[in-house]
């Protein structure tokens, strides 16, 4: 194999595989080179296609698609399937999925498969290490998706636009080990375990009775440890982390593992599951959805405990004061959202270090200023349906009468569909989309209410509407791009300071 020199003839220049293509649109920063293969990403009409081009016919063997006759070496042009995605990584490293580890990180959630593009314009230049395939698995039942689309879409959107200084893949809120190895399979990185269900909610208002009773009655076995073993680890020990003292009396402590008890077991149990199939991987530990705030107590708590059985993890997301809701800025009290968000970060650095992880992350701007201050990049951004919103507000520009549509329809499924949700809005707020003005709909995109709505309603939208919604979206590619990079932009550069 020759050098790159060496290659050059036959990788040519923009121009002239431009004159070869023919009606056939080259991305300009799509061209990679690996392996003695010249990549890039092309588009004629709906239709995106991987060129691959060598001095030889069986380096471009694992590619699969159509050969086309040039001067000089051999040319393919092969469909963004499945098995194309696989070897396209396997060709080139900069395009597999890589651990995020403690680097300042964002999430950048992509519900159609279309946004990745728009996500590497906002993160370039930012220094955030970017997260581009993430999805739950209730987002992936709800868009039909599968782990293996999720990454190659990620990884496609990634070459289009040339971003070659690594992506996460981060399998978020699994619940079971099923969830776990779907996504094994399809080769992600990061692995957040969703732990809510199994967090006692009600061990803050229960009385000490009944506060012991379930204390006793914890599966100890799984603990590794009595009840008498815990209360002798902790009870009256007083713990430093930065400038904290933090002191768990008898009753917090019952409290704290009443409460998180169970779900210290099913991390432990998540853990070893992923640990007996794969070497390399994060954890992210997530007990965010829970209906009252993590007190730093309880943070520490969680920690000391995973510590002790064994679990590592690289992200963690607790519960902060105030409200998290979807779409919009945190409603709360900014003063005590540092204080405590302080402590948080403070028992992260002592007793990882980890990074702080701020789920339903997107659109809260006036939090990020703080954010920023008080973890010192200790921190990992978690957004996904915002991005769904700004592909919402392309289609509000490109093709007025299918948002109209989407909006009637998400006015009709919010009741129902808001219950999985911390949403407030008030349908009362919106207009009725069939007597209104196109500009006032599309207002309703920077709305309070409008925002909330169309938000938790994607399922329902995306059941009618996936196949308009795509075609829209690819049409005005560019559009959609710009606005994704503008809003998530607005993100980043906030934490920039
Ligand atoms: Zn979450």
């Amino acid at each position: 194999m020759g050098s790159i020199a060496d290659m050059l003839p036959f990788l040519g220049n923009l121009k002239e595989l431009q004159e070869m293509l023919g009606d056939m649109a080259v991305y300009p920063r799509s061209t990679l080179e690996g392996k003695g293969i010249f990549f890039f990403l092309g588009r004629k009409g709906k239709e995106k296609l991987l060129g691959v081009r060598a001095r030889l016919e069986e380096a471009l063997a694992p590619f699969q698609g159509k050969t086309v006759r040039v001067k000089e070496g051999v040319l393919k042009l092969c469909p963004l399937t499945h098995k194309n995605a696989l070897a396209l990584r396997e060709a080139l490293p900069q395009l597999r999925p890589k651990p995020v580890g403690l680097r300042t990180s964002a999430g950048l959630g992509d519900r159609l498969g279309l946004a990745t593009p728009g996500h590497v314009r906002a993160v370039r230049g930012t220094g955030f290490f970017p997260v581009f395939a993430q999805q739950s698995i209730r987002e992936m039942s709800r868009t039909s998706r599968t782990p293996e689309q999720v990454l190659d879409d990620a990884t496609w959107g990634a070459m289009q636009e040339g971003w070659t200084e690594g992506f996460g893949a981060d399998a978020d809120h699994l619940k079971t080990p099923e969830d776990i190895d779907a996504c094994v399979r399809a080769g992600f990185v990061m692995y957040t375990v969703d732990l809510s269900e199994h967090v006692d909610d009600r061990a803050g208002y229960d009385d000490p009775e009944t506060l012991a009773t379930k204390y006793e009655a914890l599966s100890w076995e799984d603990l590794e440890a009595t009840s008498q073993d815990l209360r002798r680890i902790y009870c009256g020990r007083s713990f430093c982390a930065g400038p904290f003292t933090f002191v768990l009396t008898e009753e917090a402590l019952l409290r704290a593992a009443v409460k998180y008890g169970r779900a210290i077991v099913h991390t432990v149990e998540m853990y070893r599951h992923l640990a007996d199939r794969m070497e390399e991987f994060e954890l992210e530990v997530s007990i965010d959805e829970t209906s009252s705030p993590t007190e730093p107590e309880e943070h520490l708590f969680v920690a000391l405990e995973l510590k002790r059985l064994g679990v590592r993890w690289t992200s963690l997301a607790p519960r902060f004061t105030g409200r998290f809701e979807k779409g919009v800025d945190y409603i709360g009290d900014l003063n005590a959202f540092r204080e405590q968000f302080r402590m948080h970060v403070a028992i992260a650095k002592e007793f990882g270090p980890y990074k702080l992880s701020i789920h339903s992350g997107s659109d809260k701007f006036s939090i990020y200023p703080i954010a920023a201050e008080e973890a010192e990049g200790l921190v990992h951004l978690k957004t996904a349906g915002t991005s769904y919103l700004e592909a919402l507000r392309a289609v509000s520009e490109l093709a007025p009468d299918i948002f109209r549509d989407i909006l009637a329809l998400a006015l009709e499924r919010y009741p129902q569909d808001r219950a999985s949700y911390h949403v407030s809005a008030d349908l009362s707020c919106i207009p009725d989309p069939k007597f209104t003005d196109d500009d006032v709909l599309k207002g309703l995109l920077d709305d309070f209410h409008g925002r909330q709505v169309l938000h938790v309603t994607y399922g329902s939208v995306l059941k009618r509407f996936a196949g308009q919604l795509i075609e829209v979206l690819q049409e005005g590619e560019e559009i959609y791009y710009g606005m994704l990079e503008r809003h998530l932009k607005k993100h980043l550069t906030l934490f920039a300071g």
